[in-house]
């Protein structure tokens, strides 16, 4: 009886992340290239508030730049499986665990190093919570 050999069949992760990778960039690429859906509310002249107006734009653009923000940390880390660098954490060089980079692939932080991250950021954009 052969046993089944193990190398062609198998999948390796850093393959299964690239082809996510991948998917998710062709999807960005195709919404950024699709005109963007606008319904544009007409119905109640605002004459004194042009704000909603003014929020959709904004809105469309956070969301585009978002889009790009993403894509380039696709492309990054698309870059890093062709030097081998994938999976390992830009700021303190420690593997990123498999179940993070399977549910973010482009991420180019651990977890700790992200909360870093997120905290710093939080700690410009919101003040303080004062909880009893
Ligand atoms: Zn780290």
């Amino acid at each position: 009886m052969a046993r089944p050999r193990k190398g062609s069949r198998e999948i390796s992760p850093v393959a299964s992340h690239r082809s996510a990778l991948l998917a998710r960039r062709a999807e960005i690429r195709g919404s950024l290239a699709a005109p963007p859906e606008e319904e544009p509310l007409i119905g109640q002249p605002c004459d004194e508030d042009q704000a909603p107006a003014l929020h959709d734009v904004f809105v469309v653009e956070e969301i585009n730049s978002r889009s790009r923000q993403e894509l380039l940390l696709i492309q990054r880390a698309l870059e890093r499986i062709e030097n081998k660098k994938y999976g390992i954490c830009l700021d303190c060089g420690e593997p990123v665990p498999p179940a993070r980079l399977r549910a973010i692939p482009w991420t180019e932080f651990c977890v700790t190093c992200q909360e870093e991250w997120d905290r710093s950021r939080s700690a410009i954009d919101a003040f303080p919570d004062e909880a009893a």
